[in-house]
């Protein structure tokens, strides 16, 4: 028997979860508690699609404190499938292969980092989908 509660965090984990607005029905990725928009706090848990394509990037070849260890880090504005736009790291990928308009699927990846604070050391990131 798998313990619930483990199985319910596993798969929160797996999904890209953002949050809604239950007012003005705006959605952020990261979650936020609060709405930029209309300044509610009544917000929502909503279920992201997991692919987009790649609007923007930038490589950071000096990232800040916590993320020194992935450089150089590449940062990507992604325009997911239901046209929400989110800012997330991008892996497998070589820097000479990044193209705006790529076609890009979330994936969790293990940061190389040690456990901190009780943070797990996973992340959602985005890769390339390979055709
Ligand atoms: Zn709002």
């Amino acid at each position: 028997m798998y313990p619930a509660r483990i199985w319910r965090e596993k798969k929160a984990r797996y999904r890209l979860v953002g949050v809604k607005c239950k007012k003005c029905g705006a959605i952020y990725y990261p979650p936020r508690p609060v709405c930029e928009k209309c300044r509610s706090r009544e917000l929502e848990e909503v279920e992201l699609p997991r692919r987009g394509k790649l609007i923007s990037y930038a490589i950071l070849h000096d990232p800040p404190i916590g993320y020194r260890d992935q450089a150089p880090l590449i940062i990507g504005i992604i325009e997911l499938e239901n046209g929400i736009r989110v800012f997330a790291p991008l892996t497998d990928v070589d820097e000479k292969d990044l193209k705006i308009g790529m076609e890009v699927e979330a994936v969790l990846r293990r940061i190389n980092r040690k456990e901190e604070y009780g943070v797990i050391p996973y992340a959602l990131k985005f890769r390339p989908i390979m055709i």
